[in-house]
């Protein structure tokens, strides 16, 4: 991840933090300091380094359960909105998910409790005189966030933990496509709730209301999509009707082909059959405007294009759509030649033609026979 700075590695897993985590630390120091100068300056930045540390502890307890079920996480990041483990991937066994999810929550929960303990076991001592006032506070700040976290983490509705945990207690009665559905549903119904109380007063719910909204359909399409896409093969998805252009053409002879076809992006290939880039209207109109016609496509092309072999799965394609964020992958033979073609727009019409199929929607039952790590046995 760009912008970020990685500050050890825990478990194998990185420990990133991004930039605006400091201008956010740097905003709070100010702000403090502006009320109550310097001393509550430091003070509100001790309070919100030590809530992020307890956040960062919440994505360990993610990070932690997922290992133990074999899931992967390389990296986690720390935003001034709270911390992102990156999971290799979600486990669709309705039960690896729930305890993954809850892990986080619980890790706050646990926080809190320790801290309340602290908390008691001073409160009627006689050494709470001694007891630095502002550290009992700032304890005592610190255990009400956690437990704020852990309710906040626990609303049912993606992106939240809560969404995960809903998501995973359906598709132990209706699988996990349809489980997704519902709980994407359910958790657009909330945020449009979310959103209307935060009308009358709370600009920063809706806000979150928004952002809810938006994940949770983000979260139901990919579902869909995987779905469709499980037991095809990328061969049965790709375009092979294509122009292709060659490393010496121009910019004019690749608006040329774009005029005399319904194409949006061309391939440079060369003599050997390997693709090495990909030109798209847009870069092709860019390349046009600064350099003018004359200019070789191979400067204006995208040249950091993947490619997936035709036979892998398209599970596995759309696993790195989503991954490199292109719009356009290369689809390969064994000998590493261009054989066609996979577009975010092709996907999404095969998509559409498997969910019209009789038969083709999705039922619980296709999951628990589905051989693979997240079959569910
Ligand atoms: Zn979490």
């Amino acid at each position: 991840m760009p912008w970020s700075l990685t500050i050890g590695k825990v478990a194998g897993t990185n420990i990133r933090i991004h930039f605006t985590f400091f201008l956010f630390l740097i905003w709070i120091w100010a702000v403090y300091y502006k009320q109550g100068g310097s001393a509550a300056a430091w003070q509100g930045v001790t309070f919100v380094a030590l809530l992020f540390a307890c956040v960062l502890l919440h994505e360990f307890g993610h990070i932690f359960v997922a290992k133990h079920f074999g899931v992967k996480a390389p990296d986690v990041t720390l935003w001034p909105f709270g911390g992102i483990a990156n999971l290799d991937q979600i486990p669709e066994k309705p039960s690896e998910e729930f305890f993954i999810a809850i892990a986080g929550p619980l890790v706050n929960v646990a926080i809190a409790i320790l801290l309340m303990l602290y908390l008691g076991g001073t409160t009627d001592a006689a050494a709470l005189m001694q007891v630095d006032e502002s550290k009992v506070g700032l304890v005592a700040k610190l255990a009400g966030a956690n437990l704020f976290l852990a309710i906040f983490n626990m609303i049912p509705a993606f992106p939240m933990d809560g969404g995960r945990v809903l998501r995973a207690l359906l598709a132990l009665k209706f699988g996990f496509a349809r489980a997704t559905q519902l709980a994407a549903s359910i958790g657009q119904g909330l945020a449009v709730a979310l959103g209307v109380i935060g009308l009358f007063g709370n600009p920063m719910l809706v806000i979150i209301a928004i952002f809810v909204f938006l994940a949770a359909s983000g979260e139901a399409s990919h579902a869909q999509l995987r779905q469709i896409a499980r037991g095809a093969i990328v061969a049965d998805a790709m375009i092979t009707k294509f122009e292709t252009l060659g490393p010496q053409a121009s910019v004019q002879d690749a608006m040329e082909a774009l005029i005399r076809t319904t194409q949006k992006e061309f391939p440079i290939v060369d003599g050997a059959g390997r693709l090495r880039g990909v030109l798209t209207r847009d870069a092709m109109i860019r390349a046009l405007k600064n350099q003018g016609p004359e200019a070789p496509v191979l400067d204006a092309m995208d040249a950091d294009i993947p490619t997936v072999p035709a036979r892998a799965s398209l599970e596995s394609a759309v696993k790195s759509f989503s991954e490199q964020g292109k719009s356009v992958l290369g689809v390969t033979d064994t000998a590493g030649r261009l054989v066609g073609m996979l577009t975010v727009e092709n996907l999404g019409e095969m998509m559409m033609l498997r969910a019209a199929k009789p038969g083709a929607r999705p039922r619980p039952s296709d999951f628990s026979g589905t051989p693979g790590p997240w079959g569910r046995a």
